[in-house]
């Protein structure tokens, strides 16, 4: 049976010695990293990545690697690490893709960020006063309120912060090989 080639591009998880979070690498920068020695592997798939030829005249194979650690502790400050800056795709990510005017699920290029507080009313464009909304729910609600348009949000929105929001806004679906290494 042919198994289902790993794409290059596809995300490894990278940890800290203190198997802390740092973030996430494509896979063929992880394999750099494996093959010279800078990490760990601590978890992979059974599929198999095919290298160069050794000197016994041998292609080498690796497994792909999912969750990496590093060997040496790497400095950094968390708070920084986590930092999701604004704009109007994170907006639509953190929203779900769903207008949050009529809950219904959209594709990204037909989603508007409407400001929650007018514009006009000195409404600005922040995490906690955007929204992602359709096109209709967006041209009901125009430059009115949410009290003038009877409109009303399911949450409050939020500045997403945390290494959770993090994850969930740069990875969009975890593997389940990462489930162990986040808490
Ligand atoms: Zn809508």
């Amino acid at each position: 049976m042919k198994s289902k080639k790993n794409k290059l591009t596809d995300k490894v998880l990278v940890l800290n010695t203190s198997r802390e979070f740092l973030g996430t690498k494509p896979l063929y920068k992880a394999i750099k990293d494996v093959v010279t020695n800078q990490v760990i592997v601590l978890e992979s798939t059974d599929r198999l990545i095919k290298g160069g030829i050794n000197k016994h005249g041998v292609q080498t194979e690796m497994a792909a690697p999912t969750v990496i650690c590093e060997r040496e502790y790497v400095n950094v400050k968390y708070d920084h690490l986590f930092k999701i800056s604004y704009s109007p795709e994170n907006v639509k990510l953190r929203d779900r893709y769903t207008c949050q005017y009529c809950h219904n699920k959209f594709k990204e290029d037909e989603l508007n960020i409407d400001h929650v507080h007018p514009k006009c009313e000195g409404g600005k464009l922040t995490w906690t006063n955007s929204v992602a909304t359709c096109f209709s729910c967006n041209t009901i609600k125009g430059s009115q309120s949410l009290k003038e348009c009877g409109f009303s949000l399911r949450k409050m929105p939020i500045k997403p912060s945390g290494f959770s929001e993090y994850l969930r806004l740069k990875v969009k679906t975890i593997p389940e090989s990462w489930e162990q290494y986040l808490y």
